[in-house]
């Protein structure tokens, strides 16, 4: 059964006026290597610690600034959110097609709530907390091209043409803001798109940023803004002592119109800067310590690195699969071709290597979680190929063959091979990112020693399901894992409402 909403009643969860209050016990162990007798002993001890949370229940008016406004992701989930918001549906050969939002971990997604008369119960995922609307965010942004969004969508090929014809006239007076573009940063083969560009150094060019963050908020009167870039993936920045390693350095550097400076971590700056979230749907290294330990000392959200689309979303599950049924992959190789743009972009090596790294990183925390499978140190064999075929356009082709060891010395290998237009899995990505975002910010808590109240670190592994190259705070453990992702963040969102984790334990019927 499928409930629309619910409302937990408990001594530990208090709905004031303005905030859902509870307290929340947090099972966990605490581990020790002790000698006993002569022998050294792992001793697993649990541990429950009390934590308190706050979530401020009133839902901001949210507007949205897309670095790459224009591209592929921007236009389709600008044209998606407008689709769904005016109720559009349109005439595809097989049927007459509505709106919706399938894709979207928040709202496509349904949550178990418990059970009732013996059966389950279920609940929408957004139901969990009070969040954004996406109907009502306002979308705005930069791109290097001046092309309309209505043209854009155009040029993306993605939408059938009755919905574009549809939504064209809500698309045609969008126009993104001059971008930054350094030439050095992307392929040279987007030189031609790049006909919207702010001018002046870099640090003129962070200032002009802060000015249309600023003028955006006012104009369309939102409360909050967040930033995301969606732009083309740039090359790794070089790490260089001195320019880009600490805050100071990398404020110096932008003084000193350093070349070593990506657009993208110019973006960063400006939000951190502005307290604006900024996240990061590409792969490149745009978080560089510097920037990293800008956003803590100002303690201003980031998250990223990629969207988790396909490719390696299916990655993340099918190796915790096998290694969670103690199966050895042993061999793992990822062919791509894709047509659009940014499949362009990616044919120049230096870009193509950011994504190639992004990639890579994906199996490793599966990997190391079992000893009984590898050796220290040993790790399947992993390629990624990534090829640009003009003609498949934004439909892109992902191959897969994972071969493993099974029982005595037997092998297992699977092929698999989607088909699917790139952008219509990455725009309710950005959807759950921003929204998941702004949430994050209106939630406070403390664990039972510490004084006050705190929002999460501002590195935001709370993201983490949605991006292929989790980035967390120096020192914490990544994990990849798609379903031990999802649970956290399912299990945090439960936690606020006084919620236990769900444990599928189901006792009541064993
Ligand atoms: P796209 O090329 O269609 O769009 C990118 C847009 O960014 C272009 O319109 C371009 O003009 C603009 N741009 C480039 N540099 C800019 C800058 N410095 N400032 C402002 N605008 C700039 O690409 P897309 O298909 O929309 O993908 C966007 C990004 O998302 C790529 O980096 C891609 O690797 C990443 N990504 C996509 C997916 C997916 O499934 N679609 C998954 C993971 C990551």
């Amino acid at each position: 059964m499928f409930i629309e909403n619910f409302k937990v009643e408990s001594p530990n969860v208090k709905y004031t006026e303005t905030e859902i209050q509870s307290v929340y016990n947090y099972e966990t162990t605490e581990l020790v290597h002790e000698n006993r007798n002569g022998t050294y002993q792992w001793i697993v001890k649990p541990k429950s610690v009390k934590y308190e949370f706050k979530t401020n229940t009133h839902v901001p008016k949210l507007g949205v600034m897309l670095v790459g406004w224009g591209g592929n992701n921007g236009s389709t989930l600008t044209g998606g959110v407008i689709a769904n918001r005016e109720g559009i549906s349109w005439a595809t050969k097989d049927k007459i097609q509505q709106a919706n939002y399938f894709g979207s971990l928040t709202q496509a997604s349904a949550i178990r709530v418990g059970s009732f008369q013996g059966e389950e119960i279920y609940a929408p995922f957004k139901s969990l907390l009070p969040m954004v609307n996406p109907d009502d965010i306002v979308f705005g942004g930069w791109d290097i091209s001046d092309m309309n969004l209505a043209d854009a969508m155009g040029r993306a090929k993605v939408f059938d043409i009755d919905l574009q014809k549809q939504l064209r006239p809500y698309m045609e007076s969008m126009v993104p803001l001059p971008g930054i573009y350094d030439p050095d940063f992307i392929a040279a083969n987007q030189e031609e798109r790049a006909n919207n560009v702010i001018k002046g150094t870099k640090k003129e060019q962070v200032a002009q940023i802060i000015k249309d963050i600023k003028e955006f908020k006012a104009a369309t009167k939102v409360d909050r803004v967040v930033v995301l870039w969606t732009a083309n993936t740039e090359r790794y920045s070089n790490l260089v002592v001195g320019l880009n390693d600490t805050t100071e350095n990398l404020l110096a550097a932008l003084d000193r119109n350093e070349a070593e400076i990506s657009p993208s971590t110019l973006y960063a700056i400006a939000c951190v800067m502005e307290n604006v979230p900024f996240i990061n749907g590409s792969p490149q290294n745009t978080f560089v310590p510097g920037l990293i330990d800008f956003a803590i000392e100002k303690n201003s959200l980031i998250g990223g690195d990629d969207f988790k689309s396909g490719q390696t979303k299916m990655k993340s599950v099918l190796v915790d699969f096998l290694v969670g049924a103690g199966i050895k992959p042993t061999s793992i190789v990822s062919y791509n071709h894709l047509g659009n743009n940014d499949g362009m972009n990616l044919s120049a090596p230096q870009t193509f290597r950011s994504k190639e790294i992004s990639k890579s990183n994906v199996v490793d925390d599966m990997v190391n979680s079992n000893a009984l499978l590898y050796e220290p140190g040993e790790h399947p064999d992993h390629v990624v190929v990534i090829k640009y075929v003009p003609y498949v356009g934004d439909s892109k082709r992902a191959m897969d063959e994972y071969t493993s060891e099974i029982f005595m010395g037997g092998k297992s290998t699977i092929v698999l091979h989607n088909t699917c237009e790139d952008s219509l899995l990455a725009a309710p990505i950005i959807l759950d990112l921003v929204l998941l975002a702004e949430l994050s910010t209106r939630i406070q808590f403390k664990a039972e020693k510490e004084g006050k109240f705190h929002s999460f670190h501002p590195v935001a592994t709370i993201l983490s399901y949605l991006t292929k190259a989790p980035l967390v705070p120096p020192g914490t453990p990544v994990v990849n894992a798609l379903s031990k992702q999802r649970a956290m963040l399912e299990n945090i969102l439960r936690a606020c409402v006084g919620l236990a984790p769900e444990n599928n334990m189901i006792l009541e019927y064993k």
